[in-house]
């Protein structure tokens, strides 16, 4: 099926995805706030669109992949945002990490206006984004909405899961990397450990990945640096998932932990060790330097 497809968002993740989009047939209609990202979409065939709701006024499906949950909520309802102009019958899907009851608030309004809204946040990370192989975690109304997004979703992705209602694909996102930070962090000290102790870094990381202590943090982007080749610890902490997005995301999971009241004393230090990080200089480095600051400098 060829859509008319929004875009908003052209960052480091919605660049891939919507050039998978137009790969796969799909006109693509893109917004973002910085000219020089929609410039690099043009160049690639897409049309730019001055507003929001300029893309709501022509497309019958619209991505969004944004950084937070003011600029989501600004984008969908705000003075010039996609709910001012969108059609009836629209399929909205978003595909940001933000906070499960931002989503349902936005599926709320869209529902106001005969549209469709869908949560899909996103794991795999920009090399998947390119290669259109992202995992999708979906909240969707019904069997019906989900099907009519995943039309959409099937160009960007790989494994696509309907997880239940609005919010439940952002809320399986925010549990995934609260436990991703709390295993980053015990591989780190771990690592660290092990080193003080005299042991080889690569031999301590191989016995690790083949144990009890075996997670992907250890086993496949492993913090420190020499041990595994093409991950962003053997590359500076350049790349990859920044320190800034994590501590964003663990707060997100520690909001939702105070509203359901949930204990999660390690989520909780997770996020404020991620918060020192980002207060020391190491916001714009992968998040796997948890390492680097953990260890013993001399
Ligand atoms: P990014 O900062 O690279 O991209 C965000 C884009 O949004 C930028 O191009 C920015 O100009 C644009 N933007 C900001 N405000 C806007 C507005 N008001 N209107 C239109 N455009 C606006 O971020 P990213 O790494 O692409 O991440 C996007 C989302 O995906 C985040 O929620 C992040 O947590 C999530 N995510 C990222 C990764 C990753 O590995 N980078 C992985 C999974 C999920």
């Amino acid at each position: 099926v060829q859509a008319n497809v929004g875009f908003i968002g052209l960052g480091n993740m919605g660049q891939g995805m919507a050039i998978n989009l137009i790969e796969k047939g799909h006109e693509v209609l893109v917004y973002d706030v910085d000219p020089s990202a929609v410039e690099a979409m043009i160049a690639r065939g897409a049309q730019k669109q001055g507003l929001p709701r300029d893309v709501a006024a022509h497309a019958d499906h619209i991505v969004t992949m944004l950084p937070n949950n003011d600029i989501v909520r600004e984008v969908y309802t705000g003075h010039d945002g996609l709910l001012g102009q969108i059609q009836p019958q629209t399929v909205l899907i978003d595909s940001s990490t933000i906070d499960p009851a931002v989503s349902q608030e936005i599926a709320a309004a869209a529902k106001a206006k005969q549209a469709i809204f869908v949560d899909a946040p996103v794991s795999g990370g920009v090399n998947a984004a390119a290669a259109g192989t992202l995992t999708f975690m979906v909240g969707a109304e019904s069997a019906g909405d989900y099907e009519k997004a995943k039309v959409i979703l099937d160009a960007m992705g790989q494994n696509i899961t309907h997880c239940g209602e609005v919010g439940t694909g952002q809320a399986v996102k925010i549990c995934n990397n609260m436990l991703l930070a709390i295993s980053m962090i015990g591989v780190s000290e771990t690592m660290n450990l092990g080193m003080n102790l005299g042991l080889d870094p690569k031999l301590l990381a191989k016995i690790l990945g083949s144990a009890t202590g075996r997670c992907w943090s250890v086993d496949t982007y492993n913090p420190v640096p020499g041990v595994m080749e093409n991950v962003p610890s053997s590359n500076h902490y350049q790349g990859g998932f920044g320190t800034a997005l994590m501590t964003k995301d663990l707060g997100l999971s520690q909001d939702a932990a105070t509203r359901t009241k949930s204990a999660t004393p390690l989520g909780s230090l997770a996020h404020q060790l991620y918060r020192v990080m980002c207060n020391s200089g190491y916001s714009g480095k992968d998040f796997s330097s948890s390492y680097e600051f953990l260890k013993k400098k001399d």
